[in-house]
C-alpha cells in the first residue's frame, strides 16, 4: 500500500535538499541596510542575513551567507523567497508561525507558511529545530536591530 504521508515526507525532502545543494539569494549586498550574524553551536552552522529594507518598511531584498549543515542552508534560503515584499510586522508574524510549527506548538498545516511547510517534520528531530530556526533567529535580530549574535537557545 502507497502511504500519502510517505509521499509528501518525499516531496518535502526534495525541496530541502534543492534548496541546501543551490541556495536562493545566496551572496552579500553591498545595497543591505540591515544585516545580523546567526549561530548554532549544536551543530555549527553559521550565518549572516542581509536584508534592504525600504522607507515604507517592506522587505525589498533578503539574502544570506554562511556555512551550515543542510536544513540550516535550506532554511535561510527558503526564508529569503518568503520575505520578499513583506513588511516587517509580517516578516515578525512569520517568524512565530514557523518556529511555533517547527517546535511541535502548533500542529502543521498553518497555511501563512506556504512552501515553508517543508520543514514540518523536523519537529520530531530535536536537534534538528535549531538548525531550522537559525535563519529565523538571525532575522529577527536583523529587524529588532538588536546588533548582537543570535544564537539558538
Ligand atoms: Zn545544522
Amino acid at each position: 500500500m502507497i502511504s500519502p504521508g510517505g509521499g509528501l515526507a518525499d516531496l518535502y525532502r526534495e525541496v530541502i535538499l534543492d534548496h541546501s545543494r543551490s541556495p536562493r539569494n545566496r551572496g552579500e549586498m553591498a545595497e543591505a541596510n540591515r544585516q545580523a550574524d546567526g549561530f548554532n553551536p549544536l551543530c555549527g552552522d553559521r550565518l549572516r542575513l542581509f536584508l534592504r529594507v525600504d522607507a515604507d518598511d517592506a522587505v525589498r531584498e533578503a539574502s544570506f551567507v554562511g556555512d551550515g549543515c543542510a536544513i540550516s542552508t535550506a532554511s535561510a534560503s527558503l526564508l529569503t523567497e518568503a520575505l520578499r515584499g513583506r513588511s516587517q510586522e509580517e516578516a515578525l508574524d512569520l517568524i512565530r508561525r514557523f518556529r511555533a510549527m517547527v517546535s511541535g506548538e502548533t500542529e502543521p498545516g498553518d497555511p501563512a507558511l506556504g512552501k515553508l511547510a517543508v520543514f514540518a517534520g523536523v519537529r520530531d528531530y530535536p536537534t534538528r529545530v535549531k538548525c531550522a530556526t537559525l535563519a529565523w533567529h538571525t532575522l529577527k535580530a536583523a529587524l529588532l536591530k538588536t546588533g548582537e549574535t543570535a544564537r539558538t537557545e
